[in-house]
């Protein structure tokens, strides 16, 4: 919680800036869901010039199509988790796939881009004297013994993974579209553990505060909760993502039991406010950054149903087991220190998720 101090030394690699007040800012992951809303923001501010690294493994060249070409863009291909040498003044660190589905399908290929990843662009940020923002999770929190999470609270994470049982993940994941553009070795490879991504986010965390306390760099720590909006990956198994496509498949909406869990859905132009605010303001964090609307997952689909297909049915299916029965945001201290809370309603963004989703899906809006 401390406030961050400035590097011991600017680097000469810095001195461009004297000359020109154009703030050049990496994103890294920009070309994934919430990075490529980050860069919309971005690029509205004329001083700002944006370059993105990703490896597109699951992002796309289309989220950023509208910025291709642009005199102030720049995208570049790159895994994190190999060195990166350029020379930027903020570094926005979102490289890393977010839903379960993605990485579990290689998990030493997670923790790398957790671990590698984030040690590469901490030692750019201190070649360079850059501000990093590191976009964490509420995952770090594992399944809370606190309700709801504030960011004292240290979390209930197993290192070597929940025990669980294969024929229930693979009945979990056998809910998945058979339309579904990824391949069934990848579904399969998904039954697994969420490890990978919560050690590696507190790894990262740890890695971002020994650089600040060790080296003086300048961080930011976020703790994003389950965010939504449009350029969600359709079929990334995620439950907004999952009700909303199959509402408009007209397939039965999977609430999985026992459908009393809770989750808090933060809209994605809430979020990038809330990453922005982080990086421009004092505080290193962590803060955690979502909106504290809690619904159970029979709600979420009740809301689904109703908002976009009354049509369609509702049916129960069978859990993972390591499924976090609740999970809310304390957002007292983003509040306090940032200024921020989320403004938009779970009523008012779905609308806005579904439009995006029927023209990826090709399913227009019956008069
Ligand atoms: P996303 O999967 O849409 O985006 C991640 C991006 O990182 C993709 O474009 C992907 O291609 C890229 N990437 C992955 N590994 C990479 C590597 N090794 N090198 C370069 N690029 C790589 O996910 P998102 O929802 O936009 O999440 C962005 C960040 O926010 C992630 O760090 C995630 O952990 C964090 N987060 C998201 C949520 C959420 O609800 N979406 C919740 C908590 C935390
Ligand atoms: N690094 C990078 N870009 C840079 C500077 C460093 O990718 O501009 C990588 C570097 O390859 C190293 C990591 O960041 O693996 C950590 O760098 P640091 O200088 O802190 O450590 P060292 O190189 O001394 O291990
Ligand atoms: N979920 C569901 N139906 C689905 C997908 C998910 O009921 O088709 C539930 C899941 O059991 C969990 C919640 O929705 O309780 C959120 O799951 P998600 O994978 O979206 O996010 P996370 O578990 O990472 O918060």
């Amino acid at each position: 919680n401390s406030t961050s101090k400035k590097p011991p030394s600017p680097s000469p690699l810095r001195f461009s800036k004297f000359f020109q007040s154009n703030m050049r800012i990496l994103v890294t992951g920009g070309a994934g869901f919430i990075g490529s809303h980050l860069v919309d923001k971005l690029m509205e501010n004329e001083k700002n010039e944006v370059i993105v690294v990703d490896n597109y493994f699951t992002g796309t060249k289309d989220n950023l199509k509208k910025w291709i070409g642009h005199p102030r863009f720049e995208l570049i291909r790159h895994d994190v988790t190999e060195p990166l040498l350029i020379e930027v003044d903020q570094i926005y660190h979102l490289a890393c796939p977010a839903s379960p589905i993605f990485y579990k399908y290689n998990p030493v290929k997670t923790i790398k881009t957790n671990v590698i990843g984030t040690l590469n662009m901490l030692g750019l940020a201190k070649r360079v004297g850059a501000r990093i923002l590191l976009t964490s999770t509420s995952e770090v929190y594992g399944d809370p013994l606190e309700h709801p999470q504030t960011e004292n609270y240290w979390g209930n994470v197993n290192p070597i993974g929940m025990f669980f049982d294969i024929e229930k993940e693979f009945f979990a994941l056998s809910i998945l579209s058979p339309e579904s553009k990824y391949p069934n070795d990848l579904v399969t490879h998904a039954a697994g553990v969420r490890s990978c991504y919560d050690e590696g986010k507190r790894v990262a965390e740890t890695l971002m505060f020994d650089y600040h306390r060790q080296h003086g760099i300048e961080i930011r720590i976020a703790r994003i909760f389950n965010t939504y909006g449009p350029r969600m990956n359709i079929d990334d198994g995620r439950v907004v993502s999952n009700f909303i496509a199959q509402a408009l498949r007209n397939e039965p909406l999977t609430v999985q039991l026992p459908g009393t869990q809770t989750r808090s859905f933060c809209y994605v132009s809430d979020m990038v406010d809330g990453l922005i605010r982080l990086m421009e303001g004092e505080n290193t964090g962590p803060i955690n950054i979502g909106n504290p609307g809690e619904f159970t997952m029979l709600e979420l689909a009740e809301s689904v149903k109703e908002l976009i297909n009354p049509e369609v049915k509702i049916s129960m299916v069978e859990n993972t087991p390591d499924d976090p029965r609740q999970r809310k945001p304390d957002i007292t201290k983003a509040k306090e220190v940032l200024g921020w809370e989320p403004k938009v309603k779970l009523r008012d963004g779905l609308p806005l998720m579904e439009e995006d989703f029927r023209q990826r899906l090709g399913v227009p809006k019956k008069n």
